[in-house]
């Protein structure tokens, strides 16, 4: 129970879901190489020599992905989690808060989003390539209407900036889910919930890069100018953020690859106008 705390923390930290990755095409080799090993490994019947090939094929697909097809998975994938996750209902007095703040977003910046609230004392939020965007109850706690918005535009940099679409094609590459997948389509099958639950799991073990985290606050910081947000409302959501990592024994080598949520509060605060 205290792991999943801290695990859940380290994701808000991250404002991402911990969804992440090395970034798209750059690391697409290495992505290779994962879903050589994960096929390798799967073993499940069949000669060596016939696994070797079946990962052959599975790489070769791998390397023909497209966003097309990731945004299905994408789709698949929320969709799974708003079936598992507890997901508020349209009256429940979170997804009202929720709505009434993110309504005129809904076609923000060119995308299609949808926002929903995730019943969950988890201090977090996240996106997918899709469009989605979950933010959990433990965070709506935690800060006001334009902290929030603050991180809602967080977020949206992360979709406008395919971070989310990356960090798909990464978990994507690397799951066996993508054996389900017929090549020549280029459309995504329907994957079951094993295979939805073991992609969710490598997206959650991956993060986002410092240079993706830094993108997105750019753009949260962006998104409250354009809107005429509070500008310091990041840095105060940074604020509270860091204030929570400072109250958790042990969670320092568990972010220590995050960005610094003190460092980024710093970086709002410089970027609109320096200290009060
Ligand atoms: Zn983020």
């Amino acid at each position: 129970m205290k792991k999943m705390t801290y695990i859940a923390l380290a994701c808000a930290l991250a404002f991402t879901g911990c969804v992440t990755t090395e970034g798209g095409s750059a690391s697409g080799l290495s992505a290779v190489v994962s879903a050589l090993n994960t096929t390798g490994a799967v073993g499940s019947g069949g000669s060596k020599t016939e696994n070797q090939v079946g990962a052959a094929v599975d790489v070769f697909k791998a390397v023909t992905v497209s966003d097309e097809e990731l945004k299905s998975v994408a789709l698949q994938y929320r969709a799974y989690g708003d079936r598992t996750e507890k997901l508020a209902p349209p009256n429940n007095k979170y997804s009202q808060r929720l709505e009434r703040l993110t309504r005129k977003h809904v076609n923000e910046d060119g995308l299609n989003l949808n926002f929903k609230v995730y019943l969950s004392k988890d201090v977090n939020a996240n996106a997918t390539a899709d469009g989605s965007i979950r933010v959990y109850a433990g965070l709506m706690d935690m800060m006001n209407d334009q902290e929030l918005l603050g991180v809602i535009g967080h977020e949206i940099g992360h979709v406008k900036h395919a971070h989310t679409m990356s960090a798909m094609r990464t978990a994507y590459m690397a799951s066996a889910g993508r054996k389900a997948v017929a090549a020549s389509s280029g459309t995504a099958a329907k994957l079951a919930d094993s295979e939805l639950g073991a992609l969710g799991e490598k997206l959650f073990n991956s993060q986002f890069s410092q240079s993706q985290e830094t993108e997105s606050d750019d753009y949260g910081l962006a998104f409250m100018q354009k809107h005429k947000y509070n500008v310091k409302a990041l840095e105060s959501a940074f604020r509270k953020l860091a204030s929570l990592s400072g109250k958790q024994g042990g969670l320092d080598q568990m972010l220590s690859s995050h960005p610094d949520p003190g460092s980024r509060a710093d970086r709002m605060r410089d970027k609109t106008g320096g200290k009060k």
